[in-house]
């Protein structure tokens, strides 16, 4: 084994790794309320009406900068959390269980695209079916 192949062989690894995390970075946003990773079967996309859209890790976030930021909303699009659809707000099933989707901020809320995989969730997790936290009806 000769400097220059270890050299090389770190150079590669190097370059393997920056491309790794820079796909990474791109892949998973960060949440526009607490800066934590979006995952993508949890994302929530609150189109403004200027266009531009902020991503949120959970409901939990999403709902509390809808309520600071109603004026500049268009509407909201969620993900089925079983299928990983999006969908707009107004279609989905929201149901509040025990189950945590998100350590750090204990979100409940679960979204579902079909009334059947709400209510199968609602059963199976002690939850109950909630309103669209997004409603932009006053
Ligand atoms: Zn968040």
């Amino acid at each position: 084994m000769t400097k220059k192949f270890w050299i090389g062989l770190i150079i590669i690894l190097f370059i393997a790794l920056m491309g790794v995390s820079y796909q990474k970075f791109l892949k998973n946003p960060h949440c526009a309320y607490d800066g934590s990773p979006v995952t993508p079967i949890y994302e929530i996309d609150i189109v403004l009406k200027e266009k531009s859209t902020k991503k949120f890790c959970s409901i939990y976030c999403a709902s509390r900068w809808f309520k600071n930021n109603v004026t500049l909303i268009d509407h909201v699009v969620v993900t089925d959390e079983i299928r990983g659809n999006k969908i707009d707000s107004y279609m989905a099933y929201f149901v509040e269980s025990e189950l945590i989707t998100n350590e750090t901020n204990d979100n409940r809320i679960h979204v579902f695209q079909q009334r059947q995989d709400a209510i199968t969730h609602a059963e199976k997790f002690h939850g109950t079916m909630t309103d669209d936290p997004f409603s932009l009806d006053e």
